[in-house]
């Protein structure tokens, strides 16, 4: 393709209103246009990547026995009040009243619309398993849409569901679907890591989510390298580095102090470490009252972990139910506690002599304090949220905190949607039983979003071989005839070339190649025509190197298999 001719040339400076990475690359380079917040075209070069990626998952989902097909983005409302989704995910659907007053949902998920599909075609259990997937648009009422691609209102999403006659029919697709996710991103360039979401109070740990590193991430994982596994922030076990605290247990008493609430104020006030300090955590739990959590002062609790233990929702008491429960911010401590709640320790505390805590009155402390002799705990457990500096439960290697995106996520639905929706089978032995479900997404443009958010410097965008718009960036810069023959022999080689065949000079040229990102750059001009050579230089490299014109097509060839 000839620049000159191209639709969507590169700008000079950013957008303005671009908040991300992603989204300043992209758009000065033109690859998108933004319609409205979360809302963004595909322009030529942005289509071609967006092309690549979808057919790399298209291969990958193939590779597991998906069929494609293409379910419609509207969907009469009826289907979305079966499932209850219409109130769960009410939030964030679009929807739409037609003609007749009848009332549409914009596909924000296809469980609406496969499941009942499904039922169309599944009697047996000769039907299954069986797996569909599509590449089509969802639309979500995203109250952030402020990073780029990354998160849309109306974005690409490559969905696939699988249907089973077992668990365990499920399980070993599970596996083999996971495996696919890898696949994809690897071929993406991407490095990822398979975490299981955190379960929450009404689900259990049925599904995982996909995280690449990258800067821009919202969300945080602990890695072990070692072990090369990867656990959600909200839901991380790790072994905790134990104190060196030999000591023997004191005598308890009561001090006076003046001190700030916080529990590096109490560790000054005390000339102690923070672990010394015990941490009180009163806590509304749904149902059944405040209760108390206790921990080490220089740990936090981790809520997830917390409404795990319960299984309920909960959350922190306010001042004003502190005061009304007779207890003193930043004075609580388990010791003689004057209201009537019951406490729960972390396995945190259980290591450590002659803690000090409040004494349930305002400037008083208590120092010494030991559990067992001092004050009772109802019950221990692992609530303690795990960050950098933990150890890894399965190596005791250090774990590492990364800022990642999640780029894709997979669940295992069981029979909701099947009982919903009717979609049953006839088993082997003449029973009619709910089909059971999987569902496995990638966000397709949030993945170009996230490939940009991974490969970029202060020049530009850097893409992979792999998803790149174009192999090579052509540039002539005087030698007009040389150059136009060379890009045609490099086209009828079968090559992908973007020639910027524009009259400007060679330095808007050079940025404009570094901006767009293609893997390889080759200049051709009177000097290197001397020497019957062209310029060579990969945009992830900063030497360029002289190729004899007769040595190219071989070089070109190997660079792009390797
Ligand atoms: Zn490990």
């Amino acid at each position: 393709m000839r620049y000159s001719k191209f639709f969507g040339k590169t700008r000079h400076d950013p957008p303005c209103d671009a908040e991300s990475i992603n989204a300043k690359l992209l758009t000065q380079a033109g690859f998108v246009e933004k319609v409205a917040a979360g809302i963004y075209t595909l322009l030529p070069l942005g289509h071609l990547v967006f092309t690549k990626v979808c057919n790399i998952i298209r291969e990958e989902m193939n590779a597991v026995d998906g069929q494609e097909i293409l379910m419609p983005a509207l969907h009469p409302i009826d289907l979305w009040e079966k499932t209850g989704r219409i109130k769960t995910m009410d939030d964030i659907l679009y929807k739409t009243t037609a003609s007749g007053n009848k009332k549409f949902v914009f596909g924000a998920s296809h469980e609406e619309a496969v499941t009942p599909l499904a039922a169309k075609y599944v009697n047996s259990y000769k039907d299954l398993p069986m797996s569909v997937y599509q590449i089509q648009t969802k639309f979500r009422d995203e109250p952030r849409a402020k990073s780029g691609l990354l998160r849309g209102r109306e974005f690409g999403m490559k969905d696939m569901y699988s249907f089973h006659t077992s668990e365990e029919d499920l399980d070993a697709y599970y596996e083999r679907a996971l495996q696919a996710y890898t696949n994809v991103y690897e071929r993406c360039g991407l490095k990822s890591y398979a975490t299981t979401a955190s379960g929450g109070v009404f689900t259990d740990n049925l599904s995982h989510e996909f995280s690449i590193q990258t800067e821009a991430g919202e969300d945080t994982i602990l890695l072990c390298e070692k072990c090369d596994s990867a656990q959600n922030l909200e839901i991380a076990e790790g072994n905790l580095v134990e104190p060196d605290n030999t000591e023997k247990e004191e005598e308890m008493k009561e001090v006076d102090v003046e001190r700030g609430f916080s529990v590096a104020d109490n560790a000054k006030a005390h000339d102690v470490p923070n672990y010394k300090i015990l941490k009180t955590v009163v806590y509304e739990v749904e149902e059944e009252g405040f209760v108390g959590i206790l921990i080490r002062g220089d740990l936090n609790v981790n809520d997830t972990k917390l409404e795990n233990y319960f299984k309920k929702k909960l959350r922190s008491a306010s001042p004003a139910q502190l005061k009304e429960l007779g207890l003193v911010q930043g004075f609580i401590s388990p010791v003689n506690n004057p209201a009537d709640i019951s406490f729960i320790a972390d396995n945190s505390i259980k290591s450590v002599v002659n803690f000090v805590t409040g004494a349930n009155a305002l400037n008083k402390d208590l120092v010494n304090v030991n559990q067992g002799r001092d004050f009772q705990v109802k019950d221990f457990a692992d609530l303690v949220e795990v960050r950098a500096g933990f150890k890894c439960k399965d190596c005791n290697n250090d774990l590492k905190e990364i800022k990642a995106v999640e780029a894709g996520n997979t669940f295992k639905l069981g029979t909701k949607y099947s009982e919903n929706f009717g979609l049953n089978f006839t088993d082997q032995d003449g029973k009619s039983k709910p089909v059971i479900m999987g569902c496995y997404g990638i966000g397709t443009t949030r993945l170009i979003g996230t490939i940009v958010e991974a490969y970029n410097d202060d020049d530009g965008i850097i893409w992979p071989k792999s998803v790149a718009p174009y192999q090579i960036y052509l540039i002539g810069i005087g030698a007009n005839e040389e150059a136009d023959k060379l890009y045609e022999d490099l086209k009828s080689q079968g090559f992908e070339v973007l020639y910027d065949d524009r009259k400007d000079n060679p330095g808007t040229k050079f940025k404009n190649a570094d901006l767009i990102g293609i893997p390889l750059r080759i200049v051709i001009s009177n000097r290197t025509m001397e020497n019957d050579s062209v310029e060579w230089k990969l945009r992830n490299e900063s030497e360029a190197e002289m190729v004899k014109t007769t040595d190219l097509n071989n070089k070109i060839s190997e660079f792009l298999n390797n």
